[in-house]
């Protein structure tokens, strides 16, 4: 038998969010970003269960390339391009490019093939990560217009800093900055991530962008996908491996963390950092064990991590763990792990099962 820690994904979960987003932005395309393996959900799986979506969005041409052996639709590479060398790649795979630079802005004009790209200008509003200043537009719009090898319009973009947080004037000044840069422009135009897509209206424009909500989880600090009506699409299991009773002043795992307050039976997991479960995780974390919450004890380690049993007397060796996803939100792991439901996606690792 091979090890228990297994990820499942729920095409099910991935096609009702994207129904729930449609739904929440009812006149805007939606570009599914699927950057870094789909947030660790498996890019295949993802693409293929969206193949309704109107796009995809990657971080770069080789996920770009990837995703285009499983579908047709439009796909934009967010970074834009590295190097001119990946021009004649980018447009075999008839990928869309986002030109956030100068040196990608010289990149084009110095093209002198055939081939014929469209075109994304991300504008910085105010993330100070990706993009060109509001006060260059003007020469960037018109240079881009002047490459032989640009698609006219070229589309506008821009993204946000504090999206997560629905109370932060920031995201309403980015939008505003957005539109007085661009003024009268006719052009297709995305900003909306999924904080954007579920808190500002006002940000939907032609695409959204939404990537965690369509995975199920909350872009927000202190909600879960369930509330805003989104299904868990990942859940992460494992099963206990080992039950074994310790005596009162016991203590459990490396350095000792936990002391055993009283005789206990105290269960094994087979699920720890190796897996991407964080060693930051304090004691008292619920792991569901049969569908209800054993707390933690004492340090993650690679492999393996201890639960509480005194609430589980009928727990058995074999029992299915759920560290999270279906019944225990991941938002609330990653919140007492000290960081977002994106990382933890993200850092499954490759030895994890998946189903
Ligand atoms: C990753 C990314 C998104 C999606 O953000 P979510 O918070 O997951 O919705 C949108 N736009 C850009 C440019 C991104 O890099």
């Amino acid at each position: 038998m091979s090890r228990p820690t297994q990820v499942s994904i729920s095409r099910s979960a991935l096609q009702h969010n994207l129904q729930r987003t449609r739904e929440i932005a009812p006149n805007s395309k939606v570009m599914v970003p699927v950057k870094c393996d789909a947030y660790g959900h498996g890019i295949k799986k993802v693409v293929s269960a969206l193949s309704n979506a109107d796009g995809f969005a990657v971080a770069c041409l080789d996920e770009a390339l990837v995703t285009r052996g499983f579908t047709d639709k439009p796909i934009i590479i967010l970074e834009g391009l590295y190097q001119s060398n990946e021009l004649s790649q980018a447009y075999e795979a008839n990928c869309e490019v986002v030109v956030h630079c100068l040196d990608q802005l010289e990149m084009l004009e110095q093209h002198n093939g055939p081939e014929q790209f469209n075109t994304w200008l991300k504008i910085n509003t105010g993330m100070c990560r990706l993009g060109i200043n509001p006060r260059d537009f003007e020469e960037y719009w018109q240079r881009l217009h002047d490459c032989a090898c640009v698609n006219k319009p070229v589309k506008l973009m821009t993204h946000f800093a504090n999206a997560d947080d629905p109370n932060n004037p920031m995201t309403s000044q980015q939008i505003q900055c957005f539109f007085d840069t661009i003024k009268d422009t006719q052009t297709i135009c995305s900003l909306a991530n999924s904080g954007a897509t579920l808190a500002w209206p006002d940000a939907h424009a032609d695409w959204i962008r939404p990537g965690i909500m369509i995975y199920g989880a909350s872009p927000f600090r202190n909600q879960t996908g369930p509330e805003h009506g989104l299904k868990p699409a990942m859940t992460l299991s494992s099963s206990l491996i080992s039950i074994h009773h310790a005596k009162a002043g016991d203590r459990v795992g490396y350095c000792s963390q936990y002391e055993c307050p009283e005789d206990m039976a105290i269960g094994v997991i087979a699920i720890g950092y190796g897996d991407g479960y964080p060693h930051s995780l304090p004691s008292g974390t619920p792991v569901l064990l049969n569908g209800h919450a054993a707390p933690l004890i004492g340090n993650v380690s690679m492999d393996m991590s201890a639960v509480d049993l005194r609430q589980h007397p009928e727990a058995k060796i074999g029992d299915t763990a759920i560290i999270w996803g279906e019944g225990l939100p991941v938002e609330k792991i990653a919140r007492l792990a000290n960081t977002i439901p994106y990382e933890l996606f993200c850092n499954i690792h490759k030895r994890v099962i998946r189903e």
